[in-house]
């Protein structure tokens, strides 16, 4: 007799500290946690579940669940659990609580004796999801305006430079009329007066055709081709041969490369890069141009180095905004729009264009192409 009571004694210190064990674990894991009866009672519930839910355990402990969370009866939650019991399958599953104005990622397990739901508070984590599909849903919207302005105003600058073309015709045509056949009888004066209204209209005429070459970039059917670049160079280099000729131009390059992309975006870069080069130098001075290549693993990097007149670095952006020039036109001819260009089809090739200079020691302008065209 003395031994049974014993061995009952030893049996439920061993249970009791079974237990303990368990609700040490259950204490300590991190997680809220609870257990209900098969009748929804609860027989546990943890501290965090104290912390997450607001709900002491001594106001929880033999409490129906449902009693104690009306406002939850018919919830995702609700449903969950009753789907865990009657399929018994574990449920995971994320769940909003309106009082407490929280969402939980849970997990239910059913057992024998009911079911143990393991929660963490991930509002947090909810808020900044939901934060970040808003702040993308508005990048994606403004990108979408973005695009319709761009092409909105693509297409205005193309058509009205299209139309200007017309009237700057008659305008050129009258004077030129008039120089003719009204020489005689102008002074002096008369004449200079057509001369400079001449050279303003075919400022104008490069102005408009500037600007209708930069609202076309992108919007040509060109073709990808095997582009040679030493033999693109010296294309360009033959229409620049009366300056090249009478400035004393010296220009180097060997070994370009054949790169796969498209060829008159290609030729519209280095025309403008080449054509600067040779134009902003010293008065007097001869230009030098040097033509390089190189790559990287994705991209080719094609580099115009000038010995020119060279650039202060605080306007290495403004170059290539349209119609921003350095120089006024009776020191450079021109009309700020060669970089803009460039610019644009360089970013519509998927590369960059950039520019590294001083003042008085050249300028060294480089851009990149990918070497695997969209096509
Ligand atoms: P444009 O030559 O018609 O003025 P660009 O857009 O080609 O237009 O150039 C913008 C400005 O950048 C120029 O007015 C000039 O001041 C400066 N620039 C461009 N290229 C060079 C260069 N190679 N050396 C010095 N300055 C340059």
């Amino acid at each position: 007799m003395r031994k049974d009571i014993n061995a009952r004694k030893k049996a439920e210190i061993s249970v009791t500290e079974i237990l303990e064990e368990r609700n040490t674990i259950l204490e300590s894991i991190g997680d809220a946690f609870f257990a209900v009866d098969k009748s929804w009672t609860v027989t546990y519930w943890n501290n965090m579940a104290e912390k997450v839910l607001g709900k002491q355990k001594q106001e929880m402990l033999n409490r129906n669940l449902w009693d104690v969370f009306a406002e939850s009866v018919g919830s995702e939650s609700y449903k969950n659990y009753h789907k865990a019991i009657e399929s018994d399958t574990a449920m995971h599953f994320e769940d909003y609580y309106p009082p407490l104005n929280k969402w939980y990622e849970i997990s239910a397990y059913p057992s024998g004796s009911g079911l143990a739901v393991y929660f963490k508070d991930i509002t947090e984590r909810k808020v900044s999801e939901s934060r970040l599909k808003e702040l993308n849903e508005n990048l994606q919207l403004q990108t979408k305006e973005l695009a319709t302005s761009n092409a909105e105003l693509e297409q205005f600058a193309y058509v009205a430079s299209h139309d200007l073309q017309e009237p700057l015709r008659m305008v050129t045509s009258f004077l030129s009329q008039i120089e003719r056949k009204y020489s005689d009888i102008l002074d002096d004066k008369g004449r200079q007066y057509i001369k400079f209204a001449v050279d303003g209209a075919k400022r104008m005429r490069q102005v408009i055709l500037d600007l209708l070459e930069f609202s076309r970039v992108g919007n040509l059917d060109d073709s990808l081709e095997d582009v040679d670049l030493d033999k693109l160079v010296n294309e360009i280099l033959a229409l620049h041969r009366k300056q090249i000729d009478e400035k004393k131009a010296v220009i180097l390059f060997e070994d370009l490369p054949v790169i796969h992309s498209y060829k008159t975006p290609l030729r519209q870069i280095l025309t403008n890069l080449i054509s600067n080069g040779l134009k902003y130098v010293s008065a007097g001075a001869a230009p030098n141009i040097q033509i390089l290549c190189s790559e990287t693993e994705s991209h080719w990097q094609i580099t115009v180095r000038d010995k020119g007149i060279g650039i202060d670095p605080a306007y290495f952006d403004k170059i290539f905004i349209i119609f921003q020039r350095l120089h006024n036109k009776d020191e450079y001819l021109g009309t700020g729009m060669g970089l803009a260009i460039a610019k644009k089809i360089v970013e519509n090739l998927g590369g960059t264009i950039g520019v590294d200079s001083s003042e008085g020691n050249g300028s060294t302008f480089y851009f990149t192409v990918l070497k695997i065209q969209a096509a």
